[in-house]
């Protein structure tokens, strides 16, 4: 699919000696493994050029796959092709000098709402931006070099962003972690890595349980405020993995996290579904992403009520009109 697009993406890489890949802010599995992954095969077959990782944040349960490289002079990127993985518009750039290369590749998964780029590779029915990589790897398999560590970053992506292989896969998706597998991860220690919790936190999850709530049609929800963050010791980045422990209640086929920023008071929404497509939802709230993943925000608590509105019509009309749906 797309060859021709992944031939000018090649070419691209070929012809230049400096090239700079940046993700998403607020990063995640993907992003992070998506870009490592790419910086790693890069290096690796073409040692001679300066490939840099630039981003400002950096995702602490991501920690374990090691860091990133600092910030550049402007002058580096005069010269420098750029390549965004995972970042469906520019406002969500983690490296705000994306703009003084020059060039732009965009790479990514999401729907494409808001296209950039110079050249702009995107296929929103992949599970992740990390099989897009390894993708790209495996067509030019005869040119592109592979290691463990690569395999290791970009399979960290994949299963992470499908959900441990739950959501959106395809044949494509396990025929692409099969290419990984084959190089050799150790995906007993990637797994402790990204599986183990530390006590405080399944404290946590049982307070999570406690105050769990469900619209009338059935949209579950949970509000992680400041207090709580506080309490439990959590940072807003594991206040906001509490998300995914909604994603098994029978009927329940919309659920929404949303996570007080104790700095600002702004909600940061992370919404999730099956079955039933929430994007459009999303959108209404300043957001984005996947027909069954997206992110949002709200100024204040004070909107929570409207959302939750928006979502339980949402859920209502789609199991008064869908079959199948559990
Ligand atoms: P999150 O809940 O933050 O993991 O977001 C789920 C998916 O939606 C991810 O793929 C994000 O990159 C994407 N996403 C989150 N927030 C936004 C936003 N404000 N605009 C567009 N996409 C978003």
């Amino acid at each position: 699919m797309n060859q021709q697009i992944k031939q000018t993406i090649l070419d691209k890489i070929k012809q230049y000696d400096r090239i700079v890949v940046s993700r998403h802010i607020r990063p995640d599995g993907d992003c992070t493994g998506a870009t490592k992954g790419l910086v790693e095969i890069l290096r690796l077959t073409y040692p001679q050029k300066d490939i840099r990782l630039i981003n400002r944040e950096y995702a602490q349960y991501m920690a374990f796959l090691g860091g990133e490289d600092e910030q550049v002079e402007d002058e580096f990127y005069a010269d420098a092709l750029m390549i965004v993985l995972d970042t469906a518009s520019t406002d969500r750039i983690d490296n705000p000098k994306y703009v003084l290369a020059k060039e732009l590749i965009k790479i990514d998964h999401h729907l494409d709402i808001k296209p950039y780029g110079d050249v702009s590779w995107v296929e929103d029915q992949r599970s992740s931006a990390c099989e897009m990589v390894v993708d790209f790897y495996y067509t030019f398999r005869d040119e592109l070099k592979i290691n463990k560590e690569a395999a290791t970053y970009l399979y960290t992506g994949m299963v992470t962003d499908s959900g441990r292989f739950k959501y959106a896969i395809s044949g494509e998706t396990m025929r692409c972690a099969g290419v990984l597998l084959d190089v050799g991860i150790d995906t007993e220690w990637l797994y402790a890595n990204l599986n183990l919790d530390d006590y405080g936190y399944l404290k946590y999850q049982a307070s999570v349980y406690k105050n769990l709530q469900r619209t009338r049609g059935g949209v579950a929800w949970l509000f992680v405020s400041k207090r709580m963050q506080k309490r439990f010791g959590l940072t807003l980045e594991s206040a906001s993995n509490s998300v995914s422990l909604l994603d098994g209640i029978k009927g329940s086929i919309i659920w929404v996290a949303f996570i007080e920023n104790p700095k600002t008071g702004a909600i940061r929404i992370r919404l999730r579904s099956r079955f039933v497509h929430v994007n459009k939802l999303a959108e209404k709230y300043n957001g984005g992403g996947h027909e069954c993943a997206c992110g949002a925000s709200l100024k204040s608590k004070r909107e929570i009520k409207a959302f939750l509105a928006d979502a339980d019509a949402l859920i209502t009309a789609y199991k008064a009109t869908h079959k199948g749906w559990m």
